[in-house]
């Protein structure tokens, strides 16, 4: 498949939204107690078939848990997860048609390349050396490291390790692929290129993938869907640009990139158009849903990226936002700075511009009093 018909794919497919759509792996009230710790509380999720799904979330929120017992490592306190339609909370992990790769790879040191990916297959009844061979080759294919099957993993890099480690758990042809933490081990750039590489070959096999990570960037780049998890509950599951753009608690907002937070109360409100008093900004402009109830107190949240800073007031429709303060730091990225702005309230607010022009002297500097200023439309009303 090319890239471009990948893409279309990705772009069509949300079989969320369709009420009539079956969930291909749905857990149901499922709960998990390690002594007096709830690993995983009451969670009651369905993931579509070949969906790209993340579980996110700080460490010890309960992901990884989560995942074992969808694998069978783990067995539920309370609840039962089915797949297909058939309840599998009973079925031994071996028996089910799921397979785990692991952060760590481990792949066997003394084998090679070609009998690591083989080592599930062997475990399988049934199936013949030539079989074998023939899966293991094209496994070695699939992950595009045909040549390199007589090699032993010390012999290889990091990512290649970790290409053999995806060989050997698709070589078995699971329905779904749960992945924890799988590209941890690899440093930022390869391990950019890899979530790609990972995104195709997932779309390319049909396969439903479940990830586990707490590397926030990530999840938002492979996923379809992402689900928040904080203290072994869900937070929130949703699609990137949802959680990023509609972040449903303080929590996912501030858990997903960056954001301002103020705290205020509703001073008027007209339909969808709100005014929330904010001790750290002033009066705050934000357009809400027109359902949405707001009485009394209410924060709004506010992406760095949305909020444009300049020495000078905007004027007209610009104004409705517009606070003054003195640049307090400057992080320079190359292709993005940051300013961090305090207000005369105290409260810091973090700007973030893209640099789209080259600059050797930059014009705002530290100590210079600037202009912030957003529309009511970049505010994100948070509910808790
Ligand atoms: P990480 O990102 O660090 O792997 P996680 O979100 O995957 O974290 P889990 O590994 O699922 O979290 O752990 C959830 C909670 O359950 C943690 O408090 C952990 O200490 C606890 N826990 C997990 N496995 C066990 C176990 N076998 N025995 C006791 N407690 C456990």
């Amino acid at each position: 498949m090319s890239g471009e018909s990948l893409g279309s794919v990705r772009r069509a497919f949300a079989p969320w939204t369709d009420p009539d759509a079956k969930p291909f792996v749905c857990f149901k009230g499922v709960t998990k107690r390690f002594g007096p710790v709830m690993a995983v509380d009451a969670v009651s999720l369905d993931i579509f078939e070949r969906e790209f799904f993340s579980l996110l979330g700080p460490s010890g929120c309960g992901k990884t848990t989560l995942l074992r017992m969808l694998a069978g490592f783990e067995t539920a306190n309370t609840g039962y997860i089915f797949l297909d339609g058939v309840n599998i909370s009973e079925v031994p992990p071996h028996r089910r048609p799921v397979n785990m790769m692991f952060q760590s790879y481990a792949l066997f040191p003394h084998m090679t390349v070609e009998q690591n990916i083989a080592f599930g297959l062997r475990q399988e009844s049934g199936v013949s050396k030539a079989a074998m061979a023939d899966r293991t080759a094209e496994m070695l294919k699939l992950v595009q490291l045909e040549g390199y099957g007589k090699r032993r993993p010390n012999q290889l890099s990091g990512g290649q390790q970790q290409r053999v480690a995806l060989a050997r758990s698709l070589a078995k042809r699971p329905k779904v692929l749960l992945l924890d933490e799988p590209l941890g081990a690899l440093d930022k750039k390869l391990r950019e290129e890899t979530q790609f590489e990972l995104m195709d070959l997932q779309m390319d096999l049909g396969l439903t993938f479940i990830i586990v990570t707490h590397d926030q960037e990530e999840a938002m780049t492979v996923s379809d869907r992402i689900a928040v998890m904080n203290e072994g509950r869900l937070v929130q599951v949703a699609t990137p640009g949802e959680i990023y753009e509609q972040p449903k608690t303080r929590y996912v907002a501030d858990f997903l990139g960056s954001i301002n937070l103020f705290d205020g109360t509703l001073a008027s409100r007209n339909g969808a158009a709100a005014v929330v008093e904010t001790g750290a900004a002033g009066p705050l402009h934000v357009l809400i849903d027109e359902g949405t109830e707001l009485a009394g107190s209410a924060t709004i949240g506010v992406r760095p990226e949305k909020i444009s800073i300049g020495f000078d007031r905007p004027n007209g429709a610009g104004r409705l936002n517009t606070v003054k303060g003195e640049i307090w730091d400057i992080a320079y990225y190359g292709d993005l700075s940051t300013y961090h702005v305090k207000l005369s309230s105290g409260t810091i607010v973090k700007v973030t511009v893209t640099n789209t022009t080259r600059l050797v002297e930059r014009p705002i500097g530290w100590d210079d009093e600037v202009w912030l200023a957003w529309p009511p439309e970049a505010g994100i009303l948070i509910a808790e």
